[in-house]
């Protein structure tokens, strides 16, 4: 006990004699003894924002205020529309069973899963169901095997092998380890392998890897076209994250996935401010202590009008993309655009609550026997939509049955214009009501990449929608907020070695 205290009050004392030798300069170099931001500001209270307030709070304590600007709706791209009693996704709506921060930040927040709804798929040329799931597991697998062959299981296998590289960011993420940009994110997951997926179309890679070009139309197109709107010809890591989007086991958030954004708010304290970010500068003012301090003033418009803060750090949680957002920078070197190069692709969700016109589909079932819940259509001339699904509510009541085709019910189309009113009277027999929402959904991929934007925008700004270029979904954006977190803290407190570390993968498996 007596040498503990002995050795406690020499090491105080050593510190105070550090301090009254070099005085305040060595302060700021003793990382540990800087001191926290006070303020922090992020743009957008979409998945991305959220999670970056949640992140930021966890690695810079809870003294720091985090002010979220939205101009629109919490939720951002998550969002549900009502159609009669119940309420719909009409954005992003499922959840990989491996998206590891989705599933944590319900655990936090106390929020369950959906109840699961069995589903059932078919494909759709355009013409007529060229493929019709059934209801017998063996039946699907010798109808895949006659057809295809193995190919069926080898896209899974190769799948798999992309998802087991791709789930080792959460343990680089645990460890504290960060990324300045994408491809080094993406290198760190999985090598030079990866950054040729990010470069490479779909279809090149999957073709380098033996599948047929048939299997690839007739199967992985409509998988790419219901997930990304888009052919086989975006990149093929985008399109991996879209075939694993098929894998059993999806879920989504009960009572709707735009519940976790508020949910996020709500439990880190966040102040919600309900206005448009016009334009973020750079600002260096004399500091009370003698000295200069620099920060960046955002402005706004709200409800009352224009108005300015200061704040030590700001996360950009919005793409800066033509039509997604118009924030001006001034002050900065170097100049950063109001709009990064590339396009987002325009997806319109329709729901339509009404009854299904089966023969549409080319099929002669009986509606009260179509149980099909996902229809995907193959990349033709004749298919005018990318999808069709039959709808559950976000909240699935007791008792709750899938009604068939001959039910009226919510039916979700997406497609890459707004439906007419043809099209809705040919798809129809009769609907009630008709919600749409046009989105920019997803990044227009078309590999190879010109150069992705950074994550680190200037000094303590930061940029999560930067990810977004290798793929676009929830889990994306919540790891992209959790790595802008880690390099917020990392930088600021001048912890260089948790950033941009090569090898990762070799040197923590000794640490599992
Ligand atoms: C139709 C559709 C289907 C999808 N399906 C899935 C799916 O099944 N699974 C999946 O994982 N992903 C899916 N996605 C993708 C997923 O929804 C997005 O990747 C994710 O929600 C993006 O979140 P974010 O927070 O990064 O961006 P956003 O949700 O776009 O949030 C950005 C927010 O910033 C706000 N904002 C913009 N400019 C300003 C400004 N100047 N000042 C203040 N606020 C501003 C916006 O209003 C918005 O709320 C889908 C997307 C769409 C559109």
């Amino acid at each position: 006990m007596a040498v503990m205290r002995l050795h406690t009050l020499s090491l105080r004392a050593l510190l105070l004699l550090g301090f009254w030798q070099t005085g305040r300069r060595s302060l700021a170099s003793v990382p540990e003894l800087k001191e926290q931001p006070k303020k922090i500001a992020v743009v957008g209270a979409g998945i991305g924002g959220t999670a970056a307030a949640f992140y930021l709070k966890q690695e810079f304590g809870p003294a720091v205020k985090i002010d979220v600007f939205e101009s629109g709706t919490v939720g951002g791209r998550l969002a549900t529309v009502k159609m009669g009693d119940y309420e719909y996704e009409t954005g992003g709506s499922v959840i990989h069973p491996l998206n590891l921060h989705m599933k944590e930040f319900i655990e936090k927040l106390g929020i369950p899963p959906r109840k699961d709804v069995p589903s059932k798929m078919a494909i759709f040329d355009g013409k007529e169901l060229v493929f019709e799931e059934s209801d017998w597991f063996l039946i699907n697998f010798f109808r895949l095997l006659w057809r295809y062959g193995f190919s069926f299981l080898r896209m899974q296998m190769w799948v798999e092998s992309i998802l087991d590289k791709f789930m080792r960011i959460y343990q680089y993420q645990q460890y504290g380890y960060s990324f300045s940009t994408v491809e080094r994110l993406v290198h760190a997951m999985g090598g030079d392998g990866f950054l040729t997926l990010l470069n490479q179309t779909l279809e090149e890679s999957m073709r380098g890897e033996g599948f047929s070009q048939v299997f690839i139309n007739d199967i992985v197109s409509p998988i790419t076209r219901v997930n990304y709107g888009q052919s086989v010809r975006i990149n093929a890591f985008v399109g991996a994250v879209s075939l694993a989007g098929a894998d059993s086991g999806l879920w989504a958030v009960d009572g709707g996935n735009k519940r976790v954004c508020s949910g996020l708010l709500y439990h880190t304290k966040s102040e919600l401010i309900s206005a448009k970010v016009t334009s973020i500068s750079y600002t260096v003012r004399p500091s009370k202590k003698g000295g200069s301090t620099s920060f960046y003033e955002v402005n706004y418009v709200g409800e009352s009008g224009a108005a300015h803060s200061l704040y030590d750090i700001v996360v950009i949680a919005t793409p800066l993309h033509q039509g997604k957002s118009d924030i001006t920078f001034s002050g900065l070197t170097p100049p950063i655009p109001s709009h990064y190069p590339g396009r987002y692709h325009q997806t319109v969700s329709t729901l339509v609550q009404g009854m299904l016109n089966v023969s549409f589909l080319g099929t002669t079932e009986p509606p009260s026997e179509f149980t099909v819940s996902e229809v995907l259509t193959m990349d033709s001339k004749g298919s005018v939509i990318n999808s069709l699904s039959s709808l559950d509510p976000v909240h699935i009541p007791e008792g709750y049955k899938r009604p068939p085709a001959s039910h009226t019910k919510v039916w979700k189309v997406f497609s890459p214009q707004p439906l007419t009113r043809e099209q809705l009277d040919s798809m129809f027999l009769s609907y009630d009501s008709v919600s749409e929402t046009q989105w920019l959904a997803y990044p227009t991929y078309r590999p190879p990449h010109r150069k992705i934007p950074p994550f680190i925008l200037h000094d303590r700004l930061y940029y999560i929608n930067a990810l977004e270029w290798a793929a676009s979904a929830m889990e994306m954006s919540a790891i992209s907020a959790r790595n802008v977190a880690l390099l917020a803290h990392h930088r600021w407190h001048e912890q260089n070695r948790k950033i941009d570390q090569e090898d990762l993968h070799t040197r923590l498996r000794g640490e599992l």
